[in-house]
C-alpha cells in the first residue's frame, strides 16, 4: 500500500508532464469506461488527495484513480517501450511529449469533477494538501476511543496519506504499542505533529525515511526489520500479520504494552 508521499510525487511528476496538454487520444481499459474517449480535451491539473490521484481534464471531467496495493503511473515518450506487461495497464493518456500509463490500479473511473468530493470527501484532512488541518486531524484521532492507534493511522478518514510504513515508524518513535487503544494515549497531539513532519520531509523524494540516514536499508526504525536489532535498545524487531495489507512491525522494549491507565 503506497504512503501518501508517494502518490503526491506521483501527482507532482504528473501535473509536471500533462498539465496545459492536449489529450491525443485515451484508453481506459475497465469495462465500464472502455468506451470512453476524452481525446481533444486539455488536462487541466492532476493532484492528490491522500491515497486518490485526480486527473483534472477540460469540461468538467476528473479521472479518478487509486493504487492500492502495488498500482503505479508511469510516463514514456511516445512509442517509448513500457516497462510493464500491456495486459496490467488500466488507463492511457497520450498527449503530443508524454503519454502516462497508470497499471495495477485498483480504482479507474471517469466522473464529473464537481463530484470528486463522492469519492475523496470521506477523507480526513490530507497531510500533503494545501488546506491541512492539525486540529481537525485531532479531533478524529481524538474520537476513535477504543480504537487501536495502529488501526486509527491507517484510517484514511481520520488522516488521509499514512500507510504501513508511517503507521509503525510513527508509533516507534512515540514509544507507542501499535495495539493500544487511542483513549489511553495522553499526547495524540504529538502523533499528528510527527505524522505530518515524516510525511513533509519525504514529500519531493516519495522514500518514507524516518531515522534522517538516507543509506540504503537504514531509513526505517522498525519497519520491514523483523528479528534484526533495534535501532535504540539492540532488542529484536518483531513483526505480525493482521491480513493481506497490515504487517506491523514493533520494538517490545521500545514500545511497551502499557496499561491504559486503569
Ligand atoms: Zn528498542
Amino acid at each position: 500500500m503506497p504512503e501518501g508521499d508517494t502518490v503526491y510525487l506521483a501527482a507532482t511528476r504528473l501535473n509536471g508532464a500533462l498539465a496545459g496538454q492536449t489529450l491525443t487520444r485515451t484508453d481506459f481499459r475497465v469495462p465500464r469506461f472502455a468506451t470512453v474517449d476524452l481525446s481533444g480535451r486539455r488536462v487541466l491539473e492532476v493532484v492528490a488527495r491522500g491515497k486518490h490521484l485526480l486527473f483534472r481534464i477540460q469540461d468538467g471531467v476528473t479521472l479518478h484513480t487509486h493504487f492500492m496495493m502495488d498500482g503505479v503511473w508511469q510516463l514514456y515518450r511516445p512509442g517509448q517501450r513500457w516497462r510493464a506487461p500491456a495486459f496490467q495497464a488500466r488507463a492511457v493518456l497520450e498527449t503530443m511529449p508524454w503519454v502516462a500509463v497508470g497499471f495495477r490500479l485498483a480504482v479507474t473511473e471517469v466522473i464529473e469533477t464537481t463530484g470528486e468530493h463522492e469519492v475523496v470527501g470521506h477523507l480526513g484532512p490530507d497531510l500533503l494538501g494545501s488546506d491541512w488541518d492539525p486540529d481537525e486531524a485531532l479531533r478524529r484521532l481524538e474520537a476513535q476511543g477504543d480504537r487501536l492507534l495502529g488501526d486509527a493511522l491507517l484510517d484514511q478518514t481520520v488522516m488521509a496519506g499514512l500507510g504501513n510504513v508511517y503507521k509503525c515508524e510513527v508509533c516507534f518513535l512515540r514509544g507507542l504499542d501499535p495495539r493500544l487503544p487511542v483513549a489511553g494515549i495522553p499526547d495524540l497531539e504529538g502523533i499528528v505533529g510527527l505524522s505530518k513532519r515524516l510525511i513533509e520531509l519525504n514529500r519531493t523524494t516519495g522514500s518514507q525515511v524516518t531515522t534522517g540516514d538516507l543509506r540504503r536499508g537504514r531509513g526505517q526504525w522498525v519497519y520491514a526489520r523483523a528479528g534484526r536489532p533495534c535501532r535504540r535498545c539492540g532488542t529484536p524487531i518483531r513483526r505480525r500479520q493482521e491480513g493481506a495489507e497490515r504487517v506491523t512491525y514493533w520494538c517490545p522494549r521500545c514500545q511497551p504494552r502499557q496499561e491504559a491507565g486503569h
